[in-house]
């Protein structure tokens, strides 16, 4: 790596980022690709697998990449979307956004043995509704429905949530008791788009709370404030991530808004030659569940177009951890590393 861009403030470090001399160049955003949550749902499936051998069952994609999915169906876990399709009693694992408590039930009655990977920061919103729900709070929640993780947190206290995605939700929303209501969020939201929607809920509703810390989490964070920063450095923007993965669409969006093209891409074979025509600087970065290899792909396909030059953007350091579920943790020596 050339060099990495270290200073005090958002601003200062993506200044120091800028292109000298007119090659092509590539600012590589950081921090960008795997998260904590993301990290701990592969680990997981890798030390079950490890432990018990195939097969191994995960309810839904443990983490939205294909990439991810199609490595770990090598390895022979099995992923499926309910758990009827699982023979009773054998071995499960929840993904990284979570389950409603009706699929742990489910799970109880077909006697499935159940890991879960869920993310810690997920789990937070669950207990968050789950506790106002009981302090008789009306909750909304922001979020996209039908994304595993809206459908999880909605599940927890169905008869007193209501999902909201935009503002216009909120301007059709009618609440029981006004002076009794709480919102919550997706963990993988746009902070911009949920500053207005909450906004909005200020307006319709003085006495709304919300969660005690932010409900986005910090990987979903800190890469939008990335994608921020160096929008106005590049011409362009190339997210890694699949298209279901809700951080990295929020990723094209973010720096789509800063009026800078974005493409999400799963790997460097969707490269299109009409997203870099006219572009010196290309800025590139990934989604919370994009292994790091497909990125040093990319950065390898774009330096054969001539993006010969190639800098380091760090916009944020992030060093967060999560240990793995309290069955599974004394196991960890047997993990073998996941190509990152
Ligand atoms: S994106 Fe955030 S909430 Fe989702 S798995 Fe990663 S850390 Fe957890």
């Amino acid at each position: 790596m050339p060099s990495a861009v270290l200073a005090d403030d958002t601003s200062t470090r993506a200044a120091g980022a800028q292109v000298r001399g007119s090659q092509k160049k590539i600012i590589l955003l950081k921090p960008r690709g795997f998260c904590a949550g993301v990290v701990r749902a592969i680990d997981v499936v890798k030390i079950a697998l490890d432990l018990y051998g195939p097969p191994i069952y995960v309810r839904k994609e443990i983490v939205h990449n294909r990439h991810v999915v199609e490595e770990l169906r090598g390895a022979g876990a099995i992923f499926v979307e309910e758990l009827t399709e699982i023979p009773e009693g054998a071995r499960v694992i929840f993904s990284a956004h979570g389950v409603s408590p009706a699929v742990r039930l489910e799970a109880k009655d077909r006697r499935l043995q159940v890991i879960d990977a869920t993310c810690p920061l997920v789990t937070k919103v669950h207990l968050e509704a789950v506790r106002f729900a009981k302090q008789g709070y009306t909750i909304i929640l922001i979020g996209h429905r039908d994304h595993d993780e809206v459908i999880g947190t909605l599940g927890e206290a169905p008869e007193s949530t209501v999902l909201v995605s935009d503002v216009i939700d909120v301007d059709r929303l009618e609440i029981r008791d006004p002076e009794r209501v709480v919102y919550l969020t997706q963990t993988t939201l746009s902070l911009d788009e949920t500053r207005e929607i909450v906004n909005r809920l200020l307006q319709r509703f003085p006495k709304i709370i919300g969660p005690k810390t932010q409900d986005i989490c910090y990987a979903t964070e800190n890469r939008q404030l990335a994608v921020k920063a160096v929008a106005p450095l590049c011409q362009a923007l190339l997210v890694v991530g699949s298209q279901n993965s809700s951080n990295s669409r929020r990723l094209v969006e973010v720096c789509e808004k800063a009026g800078v093209p974005a493409y999400l891409l799963d790997d460097c074979a969707e490269v299109q030659f009409q997203m870099l025509e006219n572009v010196d600087t290309v800025a590139v970065t990934a989604g919370a569940s994009a292994p790091e290899h497909l990125v040093q792909e990319l950065i390898d396909h774009l330096q054969t177009k001539g993006y010969e030059e190639l800098e380091e953007a760090e916009i944020k350091e992030e060093d967060v951890r999560f240990t793995l579920p309290s069955d599974l943790e004394s196991f960890t020596p047997r993990l073998h590393a996941v190509r990152r």
